[in-house]
Protein backbone atom coordinates (compact mmCIF):
# COMPACT_ATOMS: atom_id res chain seq x y z
CA UNK A 1 0.00 0.00 0.00
CA UNK A 2 0.62 3.51 -0.51
CA UNK A 3 1.89 3.45 -4.09
CA UNK A 4 -1.61 3.46 -5.18
CA UNK A 5 -2.39 4.92 -8.33
CA UNK A 6 -5.90 6.96 -7.04
CA UNK A 7 -8.70 7.83 -9.04
CA UNK A 8 -11.52 6.95 -6.46
CA UNK A 9 -11.54 10.87 -4.82
CA UNK A 10 -15.46 11.19 -4.66
CA UNK A 11 -15.54 8.25 -2.59
CA UNK A 12 -12.80 9.45 -0.24
CA UNK A 13 -9.79 11.72 -0.38
CA UNK A 14 -6.46 11.58 0.61
CA UNK A 15 -5.90 13.61 4.62
CA UNK A 16 -3.40 16.75 4.08
CA UNK A 17 -0.50 16.40 6.31
CA UNK A 18 -0.87 20.00 7.37
CA UNK A 19 -5.04 18.82 8.44
CA UNK A 20 -3.31 15.87 10.15
CA UNK A 21 -1.02 18.02 12.29
CA UNK A 22 -4.02 20.39 13.13
CA UNK A 23 -5.72 17.37 14.50
CA UNK A 24 -2.75 15.63 16.15
CA UNK A 25 -3.29 17.91 19.61
CA UNK A 26 -6.36 17.00 20.14
CA UNK A 27 -6.43 13.43 19.89
CA UNK A 28 -3.67 13.37 22.40
CA UNK A 29 -2.70 16.22 25.33
CA UNK A 30 -5.53 18.44 24.81
CA UNK A 31 -8.29 16.21 25.30
CA UNK A 32 -10.63 18.37 27.59
CA UNK A 33 -14.23 18.15 26.68
CA UNK A 34 -15.45 21.65 25.14
CA UNK A 35 -18.59 22.19 27.14
CA UNK A 36 -16.79 22.19 30.28
CA UNK A 37 -16.38 25.61 32.50
CA UNK A 38 -12.29 24.89 32.73
CA UNK A 39 -9.68 26.24 31.11
CA UNK A 40 -8.69 22.62 29.82
CA UNK A 41 -12.30 22.56 28.09
CA UNK A 42 -13.03 26.27 26.69
CA UNK A 43 -9.62 26.52 24.75
CA UNK A 44 -10.96 23.33 22.63
CA UNK A 45 -13.93 25.36 22.27
CA UNK A 46 -12.37 28.16 21.37
CA UNK A 47 -11.05 25.76 18.65
CA UNK A 48 -14.37 24.22 16.89
CA UNK A 49 -15.28 28.03 16.62
CA UNK A 50 -12.40 28.34 14.67
CA UNK A 51 -13.22 25.35 12.65
CA UNK A 52 -16.73 26.88 12.19
CA UNK A 53 -15.85 30.02 10.69
CA UNK A 54 -13.80 28.08 8.15
CA UNK A 55 -16.18 26.06 7.17
CA UNK A 56 -18.38 28.94 6.97
CA UNK A 57 -16.00 30.71 5.07
CA UNK A 58 -15.56 27.59 2.67
CA UNK A 59 -19.39 27.59 1.35
CA UNK A 60 -19.80 31.38 1.97
CA UNK A 61 -22.33 32.00 4.56
CA UNK A 62 -22.55 34.59 6.31
CA UNK A 63 -22.14 33.85 10.03
CA UNK A 64 -20.80 30.57 11.40
CA UNK A 65 -23.80 30.12 13.82
CA UNK A 66 -24.98 28.67 10.59
CA UNK A 67 -22.80 25.98 10.73
CA UNK A 68 -23.86 22.62 12.74
CA UNK A 69 -21.34 19.92 13.12
CA UNK A 70 -22.56 16.15 12.04
CA UNK A 71 -20.88 12.78 11.89
CA UNK A 72 -20.65 13.34 7.95
CA UNK A 73 -23.07 13.85 4.70
CA UNK A 74 -24.97 10.63 5.72
CA UNK A 75 -26.53 12.41 8.96
CA UNK A 76 -26.21 15.78 7.32
CA UNK A 77 -28.95 14.80 5.16
CA UNK A 78 -31.01 13.12 7.52
CA UNK A 79 -30.89 15.87 9.62
CA UNK A 80 -32.11 18.46 7.05
CA UNK A 81 -34.58 16.39 5.45
CA UNK A 82 -36.03 14.84 8.67
CA UNK A 83 -35.64 18.30 10.45
CA UNK A 84 -37.69 20.11 7.97
CA UNK A 85 -40.31 17.29 7.96
CA UNK A 86 -40.75 17.70 11.86
CA UNK A 87 -41.29 20.95 11.62
CA UNK A 88 -44.13 20.94 9.04
CA UNK A 89 -45.99 17.91 10.35
CA UNK A 90 -48.90 18.56 7.98
CA UNK A 91 -47.53 18.74 4.66
CA UNK A 92 -46.61 15.25 3.32
CA UNK A 93 -45.13 15.73 -0.22
CA UNK A 94 -41.15 15.72 -0.90
CA UNK A 95 -39.36 16.70 -4.19
CA UNK A 96 -36.49 14.89 -4.79
CA UNK A 97 -34.24 13.67 -8.01
CA UNK A 98 -34.05 9.76 -9.18
CA UNK A 99 -30.28 10.15 -8.71
CA UNK A 100 -29.60 11.16 -5.28
CA UNK A 101 -26.79 9.78 -3.40
CA UNK A 102 -28.55 6.46 -0.94
CA UNK A 103 -28.35 9.22 2.00
CA UNK A 104 -31.37 10.84 0.31
CA UNK A 105 -32.52 8.19 -1.71
CA UNK A 106 -32.84 5.92 1.20
CA UNK A 107 -34.67 8.02 3.17
CA UNK A 108 -37.03 9.37 0.56
CA UNK A 109 -38.07 5.38 0.16
CA UNK A 110 -38.86 5.17 3.64
CA UNK A 111 -40.16 8.22 3.81
CA UNK A 112 -42.81 6.59 1.41
CA UNK A 113 -43.17 3.61 3.31
CA UNK A 114 -44.30 5.85 6.18
CA UNK A 115 -47.57 7.80 4.08
CA UNK A 116 -45.61 10.25 2.11
CA UNK A 117 -46.05 11.05 -1.20
CA UNK A 118 -42.45 11.86 -3.14
CA UNK A 119 -42.02 12.99 -6.73
CA UNK A 120 -38.65 11.99 -8.34
CA UNK A 121 -37.57 13.30 -10.79
CA UNK A 122 -36.15 12.11 -13.65
CA UNK A 123 -33.28 13.37 -15.96
CA UNK A 124 -32.50 13.18 -19.21
CA UNK A 125 -29.45 11.49 -21.49
CA UNK A 126 -26.64 13.68 -19.91
CA UNK A 127 -28.32 13.57 -16.03
CA UNK A 128 -29.75 17.06 -16.47
CA UNK A 129 -33.15 17.67 -14.81
CA UNK A 130 -35.99 19.47 -16.38
CA UNK A 131 -37.05 22.09 -14.45
CA UNK A 132 -40.75 22.57 -16.04
CA UNK A 133 -41.18 19.21 -13.98
CA UNK A 134 -40.24 20.22 -10.62
CA UNK A 135 -41.99 23.66 -10.90
CA UNK A 136 -45.12 21.35 -11.68
CA UNK A 137 -44.43 19.29 -9.17
CA UNK A 138 -45.00 21.45 -6.37
CA UNK A 139 -48.18 22.63 -4.48
CA UNK A 140 -49.48 23.52 -1.26
CA UNK A 141 -48.45 19.91 0.48
CA UNK A 142 -44.92 20.30 -0.34
CA UNK A 143 -42.75 20.17 2.82
CA UNK A 144 -39.54 20.06 1.08
CA UNK A 145 -37.30 20.22 -2.13
CA UNK A 146 -34.04 18.35 -1.64
CA UNK A 147 -31.67 18.06 -4.49
CA UNK A 148 -27.76 17.22 -4.75
CA UNK A 149 -25.35 19.90 -6.05
CA UNK A 150 -23.03 17.53 -7.93
CA UNK A 151 -23.84 14.04 -8.68
CA UNK A 152 -21.34 11.84 -7.36
CA UNK A 153 -21.33 8.97 -10.00
CA UNK A 154 -21.09 11.17 -13.24
CA UNK A 155 -20.03 15.13 -11.54
CA UNK A 156 -23.00 16.46 -13.65
CA UNK A 157 -24.06 20.11 -11.48
CA UNK A 158 -27.48 20.64 -11.55
CA UNK A 159 -28.24 24.11 -11.82
CA UNK A 160 -29.17 24.76 -7.98
CA UNK A 161 -29.70 28.36 -8.10
CA UNK A 162 -32.03 28.48 -10.81
CA UNK A 163 -34.08 25.43 -8.78
CA UNK A 164 -33.80 27.93 -5.88
CA UNK A 165 -35.68 30.33 -7.64
CA UNK A 166 -38.50 28.16 -8.95
CA UNK A 167 -38.72 26.76 -5.16
CA UNK A 168 -38.41 29.76 -3.31
CA UNK A 169 -41.26 31.03 -5.36
CA UNK A 170 -43.15 28.80 -3.61
CA UNK A 171 -41.81 29.53 -0.34
CA UNK A 172 -40.68 26.23 0.30
CA UNK A 173 -37.84 24.73 2.46
CA UNK A 174 -34.98 24.04 0.16
CA UNK A 175 -32.01 21.15 0.79
CA UNK A 176 -28.92 20.69 -1.25
CA UNK A 177 -26.68 17.56 -0.86
CA UNK A 178 -23.11 19.41 -1.69
CA UNK A 179 -21.06 16.72 -0.28
CA UNK A 180 -19.34 16.41 -4.23
CA UNK A 181 -19.45 20.15 -4.69
CA UNK A 182 -17.96 21.25 -1.36
CA UNK A 183 -14.31 21.85 -2.04
CA UNK A 184 -14.64 21.90 -5.49
CA UNK A 185 -16.88 24.26 -6.65
CA UNK A 186 -17.13 28.05 -4.85
CA UNK A 187 -20.23 28.32 -2.59
CA UNK A 188 -21.57 31.44 -2.00
CA UNK A 189 -24.81 30.20 0.61
CA UNK A 190 -24.95 34.01 1.56
CA UNK A 191 -26.06 35.12 -1.77
CA UNK A 192 -27.98 31.83 -2.48
CA UNK A 193 -31.37 30.83 -2.31
CA UNK A 194 -30.48 27.56 -0.01
CA UNK A 195 -32.13 27.12 2.88
CA UNK A 196 -29.90 23.81 4.08
CA UNK A 197 -26.60 22.28 2.36
CA UNK A 198 -24.78 19.33 3.42
CA UNK A 199 -20.93 18.87 3.07
CA UNK A 200 -18.78 16.05 4.54
CA UNK A 201 -14.71 16.45 5.49
CA UNK A 202 -13.46 13.57 3.50
CA UNK A 203 -14.53 14.59 0.25
CA UNK A 204 -12.13 17.64 0.23
CA UNK A 205 -8.81 15.97 2.13
CA UNK A 206 -10.61 16.23 5.91
CA UNK A 207 -10.94 13.20 8.46
CA UNK A 208 -13.62 10.85 7.81
CA UNK A 209 -16.83 11.00 10.29
CA UNK A 210 -17.40 14.52 10.58
CA UNK A 211 -19.46 16.51 8.15
CA UNK A 212 -21.35 19.91 8.80
CA UNK A 213 -24.86 21.13 7.99
CA UNK A 214 -26.17 24.90 6.68
CA UNK A 215 -29.00 25.46 8.37
CA UNK A 216 -29.94 29.24 6.98
CA UNK A 217 -30.96 31.63 9.88
CA UNK A 218 -34.28 31.87 10.51
CA UNK A 219 -35.25 28.29 8.94
CA UNK A 220 -37.48 26.39 11.34
CA UNK A 221 -35.57 23.10 11.83
CA UNK A 222 -36.08 20.34 14.85
CA UNK A 223 -33.05 18.35 15.85
CA UNK A 224 -32.55 14.60 14.37
CA UNK A 225 -30.17 13.81 16.88
CA UNK A 226 -31.79 14.28 20.48
CA UNK A 227 -29.55 14.54 24.23
CA UNK A 228 -26.95 17.62 25.20
CA UNK A 229 -26.95 20.58 24.53
CA UNK A 230 -23.81 20.82 22.07
CA UNK A 231 -24.57 22.54 18.82
CA UNK A 232 -26.76 25.26 20.39
CA UNK A 233 -29.16 22.25 20.85
CA UNK A 234 -29.57 21.39 17.18
CA UNK A 235 -26.49 18.35 17.36
CA UNK A 236 -26.45 16.67 20.74
CA UNK A 237 -23.37 14.39 21.67
CA UNK A 238 -19.99 15.34 23.16
CA UNK A 239 -18.08 16.96 19.73
CA UNK A 240 -15.89 14.71 17.54
CA UNK A 241 -13.39 17.22 18.51
CA UNK A 242 -9.90 16.15 16.21
CA UNK A 243 -12.87 15.89 13.12
CA UNK A 244 -14.03 19.08 13.63
CA UNK A 245 -10.48 20.75 13.90
CA UNK A 246 -9.64 18.85 10.63
CA UNK A 247 -12.46 19.17 8.58
CA UNK A 248 -12.00 22.97 9.54
CA UNK A 249 -8.22 23.09 8.27
CA UNK A 250 -9.19 21.17 5.38
CA UNK A 251 -11.88 23.92 4.51
CA UNK A 252 -9.26 26.39 4.60
CA UNK A 253 -6.66 24.57 2.44
CA UNK A 254 -9.72 23.93 -0.12
CA UNK A 255 -10.99 27.71 -0.25
CA UNK A 256 -7.48 28.59 -0.62
CA UNK A 257 -6.15 26.64 -3.49
CA UNK A 258 -10.07 25.75 -5.73
CA UNK A 259 -9.00 27.51 -8.52
CA UNK A 260 -5.29 25.97 -9.25
CA UNK A 261 -7.26 22.37 -7.68
CA UNK A 262 -10.10 22.81 -10.53
CA UNK A 263 -7.79 24.08 -13.53
CA UNK A 264 -5.14 21.14 -12.86
CA UNK A 265 -7.99 18.52 -12.36
CA UNK A 266 -9.83 19.30 -15.00
CA UNK A 267 -6.76 19.57 -17.65
CA UNK A 268 -5.26 15.97 -16.21
CA UNK A 269 -9.40 14.68 -16.55
CA UNK A 270 -9.78 15.83 -19.88
CA UNK A 271 -6.51 14.46 -20.80
CA UNK A 272 -7.63 11.05 -19.27
CA UNK A 273 -10.84 11.10 -21.23
CA UNK A 274 -9.91 12.24 -25.21
CA UNK A 275 -6.96 9.10 -24.86
CA UNK A 276 -9.61 6.63 -23.16
CA UNK A 277 -12.08 7.68 -25.97
CA UNK A 278 -9.26 7.60 -28.64
CA UNK A 279 -7.78 4.20 -27.78
CA UNK A 280 -10.87 2.20 -26.90
CA UNK A 281 -13.28 1.53 -29.54
CA UNK A 282 -16.84 1.63 -28.59
CA UNK A 283 -16.56 4.31 -25.62
CA UNK A 284 -18.47 7.12 -24.72
CA UNK A 285 -18.49 9.50 -21.38
CA UNK A 286 -21.60 9.57 -19.26
CA UNK A 287 -23.19 12.81 -18.23
CA UNK A 288 -22.82 16.35 -19.37
CA UNK A 289 -19.64 17.42 -20.82
CA UNK A 290 -19.69 20.89 -19.82
CA UNK A 291 -21.85 20.97 -16.77
CA UNK A 292 -19.66 18.53 -14.70
CA UNK A 293 -17.39 18.74 -11.76
CA UNK A 294 -14.09 19.00 -13.23
CA UNK A 295 -12.55 15.95 -11.62
CA UNK A 296 -14.88 13.55 -12.48
CA UNK A 297 -14.52 11.21 -16.07
CA UNK A 298 -17.88 8.52 -15.70
CA UNK A 299 -17.02 6.27 -19.03
CA UNK A 300 -18.41 3.18 -20.75
CA UNK A 301 -16.89 0.63 -22.11
CA UNK A 302 -19.72 -1.13 -24.41
CA UNK A 303 -20.06 -5.26 -23.58
CA UNK A 304 -17.76 -5.36 -20.44
CA UNK A 305 -18.18 -5.63 -16.81
CA UNK A 306 -17.15 -2.55 -15.29
CA UNK A 307 -16.44 -4.69 -11.95
CA UNK A 308 -13.99 -6.61 -14.13
CA UNK A 309 -12.37 -3.67 -15.37
CA UNK A 310 -11.62 -2.52 -11.40
CA UNK A 311 -10.28 -6.01 -10.77
CA UNK A 312 -7.89 -5.78 -13.93
CA UNK A 313 -7.31 -2.20 -12.80
CA UNK A 314 -6.11 -3.02 -9.43
CA UNK A 315 -3.81 -5.33 -10.98
CA UNK A 316 -1.65 -1.93 -11.86
CA UNK A 317 -2.69 -0.82 -8.33
CA UNK A 318 -5.27 1.31 -10.39
CA UNK A 319 -8.24 2.70 -8.05
CA UNK A 320 -11.14 3.05 -9.70
CA UNK A 321 -15.07 2.48 -9.07
CA UNK A 322 -18.33 2.03 -11.03
CA UNK A 323 -21.76 2.95 -9.71
CA UNK A 324 -23.27 -0.76 -9.20
CA UNK A 325 -24.52 -2.02 -6.21
CA UNK A 326 -23.76 -6.00 -5.19
CA UNK A 327 -26.78 -7.80 -3.88
CA UNK A 328 -27.19 -11.18 -3.10
CA UNK A 329 -24.56 -11.90 -6.05
CA UNK A 330 -25.75 -10.35 -8.66
CA UNK A 331 -24.64 -6.97 -9.66
CA UNK A 332 -27.04 -3.81 -10.06
CA UNK A 333 -25.98 -1.36 -12.55
CA UNK A 334 -26.03 2.05 -11.28
CA UNK A 335 -29.46 3.47 -10.81
CA UNK A 336 -27.85 6.97 -11.84
CA UNK A 337 -27.40 5.68 -15.27
CA UNK A 338 -30.57 3.51 -15.20
CA UNK A 339 -32.17 6.97 -14.81
CA UNK A 340 -30.19 8.44 -17.30
CA UNK A 341 -31.77 5.90 -20.31
CA UNK A 342 -28.02 4.35 -20.72
CA UNK A 343 -28.35 1.95 -23.49
CA UNK A 344 -27.88 -2.24 -21.64
CA UNK A 345 -24.90 -2.38 -23.60
CA UNK A 346 -23.49 0.13 -22.26
CA UNK A 347 -24.49 -0.31 -18.31
CA UNK A 348 -22.34 -2.60 -16.59
CA UNK A 349 -19.43 -1.16 -18.57
CA UNK A 350 -19.26 1.98 -16.30
CA UNK A 351 -16.25 3.25 -14.71
CA UNK A 352 -15.75 6.19 -12.60
CA UNK A 353 -12.56 8.00 -12.55
CA UNK A 354 -12.35 10.96 -9.91
CA UNK A 355 -9.50 12.74 -9.30
CA UNK A 356 -8.08 15.16 -6.85
CA UNK A 357 -4.76 17.60 -6.29
CA UNK A 358 -2.73 14.61 -5.58
CA UNK A 359 -3.24 12.92 -9.66
CA UNK A 360 0.14 13.24 -12.06
CA UNK A 361 0.36 13.08 -15.75
CA UNK A 362 2.37 10.39 -14.95
CA UNK A 363 -0.90 8.59 -13.87
CA UNK A 364 -3.19 9.55 -16.52
CA UNK A 365 -0.35 7.85 -18.78
CA UNK A 366 -0.35 4.93 -17.42
CA UNK A 367 -4.19 4.90 -17.06
CA UNK A 368 -4.29 5.34 -20.80
CA UNK A 369 -1.55 3.11 -21.54
CA UNK A 370 -2.68 0.17 -19.73
CA UNK A 371 -6.83 0.69 -20.45
CA UNK A 372 -6.64 -0.46 -24.01
CA UNK A 373 -5.32 -4.14 -23.33
CA UNK A 374 -7.83 -4.21 -20.32
CA UNK A 375 -10.42 -3.77 -22.41
CA UNK A 376 -9.22 -6.17 -24.92
CA UNK A 377 -8.52 -8.91 -22.58
CA UNK A 378 -12.30 -8.92 -21.30
CA UNK A 379 -13.48 -8.98 -24.73
CA UNK A 380 -11.36 -11.99 -25.76
CA UNK A 381 -12.61 -13.49 -22.64
CA UNK A 382 -15.98 -13.61 -24.54
CA UNK A 383 -16.58 -14.70 -27.71
CA UNK A 384 -20.17 -13.39 -26.65
CA UNK A 385 -18.73 -10.49 -26.92
CA UNK A 386 -17.44 -10.64 -30.48
CA UNK A 387 -21.11 -11.27 -31.35
CA UNK A 388 -22.75 -8.65 -30.43
CA UNK A 389 -24.08 -9.78 -26.59
CA UNK A 390 -22.97 -8.66 -23.55
CA UNK A 391 -20.20 -11.03 -22.64
CA UNK A 392 -20.21 -12.58 -18.79
CA UNK A 393 -16.53 -12.22 -18.22
CA UNK A 394 -14.63 -15.04 -16.38
CA UNK A 395 -13.28 -14.12 -13.20
CA UNK A 396 -11.39 -16.97 -10.84
CA UNK A 397 -9.93 -16.52 -7.42
CA UNK A 398 -10.69 -15.21 -4.02
CA UNK A 399 -8.96 -11.85 -5.11
CA UNK A 400 -12.00 -11.12 -7.71
CA UNK A 401 -14.72 -12.24 -6.07
CA UNK A 402 -13.82 -10.27 -3.11
CA UNK A 403 -13.22 -7.32 -4.91
CA UNK A 404 -16.59 -6.84 -7.01
CA UNK A 405 -18.79 -7.99 -3.87
CA UNK A 406 -18.54 -4.56 -1.86
CA UNK A 407 -21.29 -2.30 -2.44
CA UNK A 408 -20.21 0.76 -3.59
CA UNK A 409 -22.43 4.09 -2.87
CA UNK A 410 -19.85 7.40 -2.81
N1 LIG B 1 -24.14 12.59 -0.59
C1 LIG B 1 -23.33 12.41 -1.63
C2 LIG B 1 -23.62 13.10 -2.93
C3 LIG B 1 -22.20 11.59 -1.52
O1 LIG B 1 -21.40 11.41 -2.57
C4 LIG B 1 -21.96 10.95 -0.27
C5 LIG B 1 -20.82 10.04 -0.11
O2 LIG B 1 -20.25 9.58 -1.04
C6 LIG B 1 -22.83 11.18 0.80
C7 LIG B 1 -23.92 12.01 0.59
C8 LIG B 1 -22.61 10.54 2.13
O3 LIG B 1 -21.53 11.16 2.80
P1 LIG B 1 -20.78 10.44 3.99
O4 LIG B 1 -19.90 9.41 3.38
O5 LIG B 1 -19.98 11.52 4.64
O6 LIG B 1 -21.82 9.88 4.89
Amino acid sequence: MGSEVYFDNNATTRLIPEVFEAMRPYLTELYGNPSSIHRFGSEVARKIQQAREQVAALIGASDPIEIVFTSGGTEGDNAAIRGILESRPEKRHVVTSQVEHPAVMGLCQHLEKKGYRVNWLSVDQDGLLDLDELRDSLNDETALVTIMYANNETGVIFPIEEIGKIVKAKGIPFHVDAVQAAGKVPLNLEKSLIDLLTVSGHKFHGPKGIGALYVRRGITFRPFILGGHQERNRRAGTENVAGIIGMGKAAEVALKSLGPDERQVSRLRDQLEQSLLQSCPDSRVNGHREKRLANTLNISFKFVEGEAMLVLLDQFGICASTGSACTAGSVEPSHVLRAMKVPADWLQGAVRFSLSRYNTEAEIELISEKMPGIIHRLLELSAVGKLGARPKVQQSGDRTTGSIGARRES
